[in-house]
C-alpha cells in the first residue's frame, strides 16, 4: 500500500491561486469572521511563507490552517480550480508534525477511531443516557439537561449500547436480486443512529438488494483525515482494506456524506466501486415513485458539502427523488447547499463559529415551514436538529433512509 509522506505542500498547487477573492463571497467561515486568514486565499498564502520559509509554522499559523470547515464551496467557484481539500490536508498534516494537533481534534480522533473504546462507552452510557438527558424533537437525539454558556441548548446522538454491526450480518433483497452491495456503515451508523442504519437496510432490500453488512469494518479515518493526521488515517484505512477487499460484492453502499468521500477519494485500492445511497436511490427511481408516504407532508432537503462538491454528485438527484414520492411536497430551502457549520471536528475546535453557521441553517430550514428536514448524512442530520432546537423551531432534523422506511412498512 502506497504510504501518504508530507514532506511539504506542493509549490505548483499553492502557484495556481490567483488571488481574486472569488472564495471570499461564499465561504461560511469568513462570512463569520470577515478575517482573511479564515479564507482559501489567506490560507494559500500562508502556506506559501510556509513553504518558502518566511513564515515559522507555530500554533498561530496552525490554527488558521484550522479554521474552516472543508466545505469545499471555495474549490467550486474558483475560477482556476485550485484543489483546496489537497493543500488544506497537507498543511494540516505538515501542522500536525511540527506543533501537534489541536487537543478537541485529537480527542475526535482517539474516540473514533477506537471501536473497542466507542463499544464500551455505548455499553456503560447507554442505559444513564435517557436519565440525564432530555428529548429532541429530532428522534434519535438527546439535549443536555442545562444549557451551555455562549452555545446555549447542545444536543448529542443517542450512543447505543449494541453496535449495528455487532456481528457479520446479511439482509436478503426482497423479490428478485439486483445484486449483493457492501453497507460501509461507519462509527454514526454503527453506534448511535442504528435505527436510521436498519432503515437503511430495508430501503436497499426491498429495492433488490441484498445487504451485506461485516463486522470488520471500522470509522473510515475522516477524523483523523481532515485532522492532518495521516499516520492514524493510514492505519484506519489499512484495518478496513483488510476486512473488505475478500467480499465479492456488486458495490459498497454508504449512507454519510463523509465516508462516501474519503472511501471514494482515499481508498483506491478497494476492489469493488463506491456509491452513495442518493446514487442508488436516483438508479431506482422508477422503482421509488410507487412509493407513498402514510399522509400529506411537506420535506425540504440540505445537501451535504461532501456529496455536492466531495463526490460532485448532482444537486438534482435526492430532489428527484423525493419528488416523485407519493404524498411529499417538496419545498425548496435557500442556501440548501450552504455547509451546516459541522465541519466534522470543527464543531469542536470552534465551537462559536460553528453556531453561527448552525443558526444561519437552521433558520433557512424554519423558513421552509416544511415537517422535516432530509439529507443523507448523519453528521448533518445531528447539526441540523441541533440548530433547530437552538432556534425553538418546529421542523425535524432526519436523514433520507427515515422517511423513505415510511413509505414501505
Ligand atoms: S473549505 Fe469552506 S470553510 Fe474552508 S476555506 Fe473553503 S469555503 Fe471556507
Ligand atoms: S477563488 Fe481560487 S484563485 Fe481565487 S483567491 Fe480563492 S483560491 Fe485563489
Amino acid at each position: 500500500m502506497e504510504k501518504r509522506e508530507i514532506a511539504g505542500i506542493s509549490e505548483e498547487l499553492l502557484q495556481k491561486c490567483v488571488r481574486c477573492g472569488s472564495c471570499r463571497q461564499v465561504c461560511p467561515v469568513f462570512n463569520v469572521t470577515h478575517e482573511e486568514p479564515s479564507v482559501a486565499r489567506g490560507k494559500i498564502f500562508l502556506a506559501d511563507m510556509v513553504n518558502k520559509g518566511k513564515v515559522e509554522l507555530d500554533k498561530e499559523i496552525a490554527g488558521f490552517f484550522n479554521l474552516c470547515t472543508t466545505c469545499l464551496r471555495c474549490a467550486e467557484i474558483c475560477p482556476v480550480m485550485v484543489d483546496y481539500e489537497k493543500i488544506i490536508i497537507s498543511a494540516r498534516a505538515l501542522a500536525a508534525k511540527k506543533v501537534g494537533i489541536n487537543p478537541e481534534k485529537e480527542l475526535a480522533i482517539k474516540f473514533f477511531s477506537n471501536r473497542k473504546l466507542l463499544e464500551t462507552t455505548g455499553k456503560i452510557a447507554s442505559p444513564f443516557t435517557k436519565l440525564f438527558t432530555k428529548k429532541s424533537r429530532s428522534p434519535g437525539n438527546r439535549l443536555l439537561p442545562v444549557k451551555v454558556p455562549k452555545l446555549g441548548k447542545v444536543l448529542l446522538p443517542e450512543i447505543k449500547s449494541k453496535p449495528f454491526n455487532s456481528k457479520d450480518k446479511i439482509f436478503p433483497a426482497r423479490g428478485k436480486e439486483k445484486g449483493k452491495v457492501l453497507f460501509f456503515t461507519g462509527c454514526m451508523f454503527n453506534n448511535f443512529y442504528t435505527e436510521t442504519a436498519e432503515n437503511t437496510v430495508k430501503v436497499l432490500n426491498i429495492l433488490g438488494y441484498t445487504v451485506i453488512v461485516p463486522r470488520e469494518q471500522y470509522c473510515c479515518g475522516a477524523p483523523a483525515f481532515f485532522a492532518g493526521d495521516l499516520e492514524t488515517f493510514e492505519k484506519m484505512k489499512e484495518k478496513n482494506l483488510k476486512g473488505l477487499s475478500s467480499l465479492k460484492v456488486d458495490f459498497c453502499v454508504t449512507a454519510c456524506a463523509t465516508c462516501g468521500h474519503v472511501l471514494k477519494k482515499e481508498y483506491g485500492e478497494l476492489l469493488f466501486p463506491v456509491r452513495e445511497l442518493v446514487e442508488v436511490l436516483f438508479e431506482n427511481i422508477e422503482e421509488i415513485g410507487k412509493w407513498k408516504y402514510p399522509e400529506r407532508v411537506k420535506v425540504t432537503w440540505h445537501h451535504p458539502c461532501h456529496i455536492v462538491r466531495g463526490q460532485k454528485i448532482p444537486r438534482s438527484y435526492p430532489i428527484d427523488v423525493l419528488k416523485v414520492l407519493q404524498n411529499v411536497e417538496f419545498i425548496p430551502m435557500e442556501e440548501a447547499d450552504n455547509c451546516c457549520g459541522m465541519g466534522g471536528s470543527f464543531k469542536l475546535s470552534h465551537p462559536e463559529i460553528s453556531k453561527e453557521i448552525q443558526i444561519k441553517k437552521a433558520k433557512n430550514t424554519d423558513k421552509t415551514d416544511a415537517k422535516f428536514v432530509l439529507t443523507e448524512c448523519p453528521g448533518c442530520v445531528m447539526n441540523i436538529a441541533e440548530g433547530l432546537e437552538r432556534i425553538n423551531s418546529q421542523v425535524k432534523s432526519l436523514h433520507i433512509s427515515d422517511l423513505l422506511a415510511e413509505c414501505i412498512k
